[in-house]
């Protein structure tokens, strides 16, 4: 059992440490645990963003976990990423933080349409551009190959019943299976009915043949514990005939 989405109190909207998180994967008998906290940016504006963490909290993130690491490297194995967004003009920095750290790897997190700062979020109900915008963006993420994985792709919030859905969100599993990026079914979505996972995405995920990874997106040390769940889904995926995966690529 794996799990690549994980978060820390350091995005300011999740809570724990970064070692409780680590314990209960132990516990719960996780053999390999990915931290993808909510990256930071550096924005050229004066924004400031309350559900990542800031620049100057990277290093520390970082550190942390490659202590961490070492000292549990008998018990589990580590990775350390980020969860990002795809904004154009930031792409570059983000490139060069990746080298910086030498991260593991990052998974896409499409909340925003180009950046926090002025783009809108995309887990709100979206009109047809919005929903298209969101799309593109995913597909442009992908091109770039830098992300491991698309995490909750069923984030934009539209009829799944609307036939506009099922055409643009085809398009982005199409792309994601050219480019054999796996898609994420989101456990925290799952757990706290949100409107994704999304019944009228699966279908199309069925229907393309995606590969599909099971994320926790865990904001709480404790989501980690509740293997039945990621057992129950996994079967339930598997009965869809939708391929689950664990191995994701990494960078280095
Ligand atoms: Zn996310
Ligand atoms: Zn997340």
């Amino acid at each position: 059992m794996r799990n690549y989405h994980t978060h820390t109190r350091r995005c300011y909207h999740a809570i724990d440490s970064e070692e409780e998180y680590i314990i209960n994967a132990i516990k719960a008998g996780y053999s390999e645990l990915g931290f993808s906290d909510h990256t930071p940016w550096r924005y050229h504006s004066s924004f400031h963003s309350s559900m990542r963490m800031e620049e100057d909290k990277l290093e520390g993130y970082v550190k942390t976990l490659r202590r961490l690491k070492e000292k549990y490297k008998n018990d589990i194995s580590i990775k350390i990423g980020l969860e990002c967004e795809y904004f154009p003009k930031y792409m570059d920095w983000l490139k060069e933080i990746i080298d910086e750290y030498e991260l593991d790897y990052i998974i896409l997190g499409n909340h925003f349409d180009d950046s926090d700062e002025t783009g809108i979020y995309f887990g709100r109900p979206l009109n047809k551009a919005q929903l298209k915008k969101y799309v593109d963006n995913c597909i442009k993420a992908i091109k770039t190959g830098l992300y491991s994985y698309v995490a909750h792709p069923d984030l934009a919030f539209f009829n799944a019943q609307d036939p506009y859905y099922y055409e643009q969100m085809k398009r982005l599993c199409l792309c994601a299976k050219e480019y054999q990026v796996p898609l994420e079914f989101n456990l925290l979505g799952y757990s706290t009915h949100r409107h994704y996972p999304s019944n009228g995405f699966l279908k199309i995920v069925q229907e393309v043949k995606n590969q599909m990874i099971i994320g926790v997106d865990a904001h709480e040390s404790q989501a980690l514990l509740n293997k039945d769940l990621y057992f129950q889904v996994k079967s339930f995926l598997e009965s869809l005939n939708i391929e689950v995966i664990e191995d994701i690529r990494f960078f280095r």
